[in-house]
């Protein structure tokens, strides 16, 4: 299958990648230098992960501080959730990130206290869910407000028309933008996306792609998330646990095929989740054809920043 994108498809994509805050030293040098490497791609943005009930409140501020502020690259998102904690102190969390710059966040409910499959409870005093999150957000400011979506069916949602109808109480509030939660089958995105379009929601929907570092991994959090890891995945990667080089080639693969396929179906923007390693997506971007500019990350992001002013 085709894993390389024409030149005049390349240059109506957009790119996002997505990372989590390192929770020590050593995930924190990865982290920075996954960043650098993979800012040479010249993403529309970046975001930054938030633990549910704030668990990661502080190393979640400190990434983002770090990478508006001494990588200088401005167009960061911080992911924000709302649950288990009360109104004021997710209000205060916001003005820390917008000290730190941040114009742009994704505003999610967050997993249940309990864990995943839990019962979820709203917050005495918080905000209710992601749609009432992003009200508050739209009041506070002209942010860019991205939320999540679900291809598959949030697994707590009775049925796939209650999940979009979530997601069009979350655009109605202000939402600009969703991205979904990962999947691998594009049939799936493709009939989500035509049940979103006959419901009214206008905003681009932004497939999630996670390219596969760890099969047994990714499963797992398949299970717990309700996407599918389709059979004809598998069984392209399931006999190479033994042959690391090849399972990391079959792996790009497969991102570079579902990223040159959503693109013959007309989609033009792709959020890719990084894992906060950069071989892998490295190599699914130069199967796509891209090449790295060799600038650091911060000439890249003053670069972008003169574009859009200049534009
Ligand atoms: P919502 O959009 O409010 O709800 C999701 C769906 O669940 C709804 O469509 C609805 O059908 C159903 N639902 C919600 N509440 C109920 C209810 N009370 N009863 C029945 N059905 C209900 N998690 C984090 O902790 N930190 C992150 O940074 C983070 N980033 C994410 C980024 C993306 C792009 C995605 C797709 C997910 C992310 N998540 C993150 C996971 C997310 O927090 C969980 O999926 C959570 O369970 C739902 O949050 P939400 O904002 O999607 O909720």
């Amino acid at each position: 299958e085709r894993t390389t994108l024409h030149p005049s498809e390349r240059a109506e994509i957009s790119l996002s990648f997505e990372y989590f805050p390192p929770k020590n030293e050593e995930m924190e040098a990865q982290l920075f230098q996954t960043v650098a490497d993979l800012s040479a791609f010249a993403p529309a943005f970046q975001t930054v992960t938030y633990g549910a009930g704030g668990s990661t409140k502080a190393r979640s501020l400190t990434t983002v501080r770090r990478m508006i502020g001494e990588m200088g690259l401005s167009n960061t998102a911080a992911h924000l959730t709302c649950v288990g904690a009360p109104q004021p102190e997710v209000d205060a969390i916001i003005e820390e990130f917008v000290a730190c710059g941040v114009r742009h966040f994704v505003a999610l409910r967050g997993d249940p206290q309990g864990g995943v499959g839990s019962a979820y409870q709203p917050f005495p005093g918080g905000y209710e869910n992601a749609a009432a999150l992003v009200k508050a957000l739209r009041a506070r400011g002209d942010f860019e407000i991205s939320v999540s979506a679900y291809p598959e069916k949030h697994p707590e949602s009775r049925d796939a028309a209650a999940d979009i109808d979530m997601l069009k109480r979350k655009v109605d509030n202000g939402a600009t933008r969703a991205i979904t939660q990962f999947f691998f089958d594009n049939d799936d995105f493709e009939r989500y996306l035509d049940q979103v379009r006959r419901a009214g929601i206008e905003v681009p929907v932004v497939p999630g792609i996670l390219p596969i570092n760890n099969l047994s991994q990714v499963m797992k959090f398949a299970g717990l998330c309700g996407s599918t890891v389709p059979d004809a995945i598998t069984s392209r990667l399931a006999h190479l646990d033994d042959q690391p080089e090849e399972r990391f080639r079959e792996a790009s693969h497969i991102a570079a095929e579902q990223i040159v396929d959503l693109v013959r179906r007309g989609v033009r923007d792709f959020h890719i989740y990084t894992m906060n390693r950069s071989p892998l997506v490295i190599a699914v971007c130069e199967l796509l054809g891209y090449v790295r500019s060799p600038v650091n990350a911060r000439e890249m992001a003053v670069g972008s920043i003169k574009t859009a002013a200049g534009a």
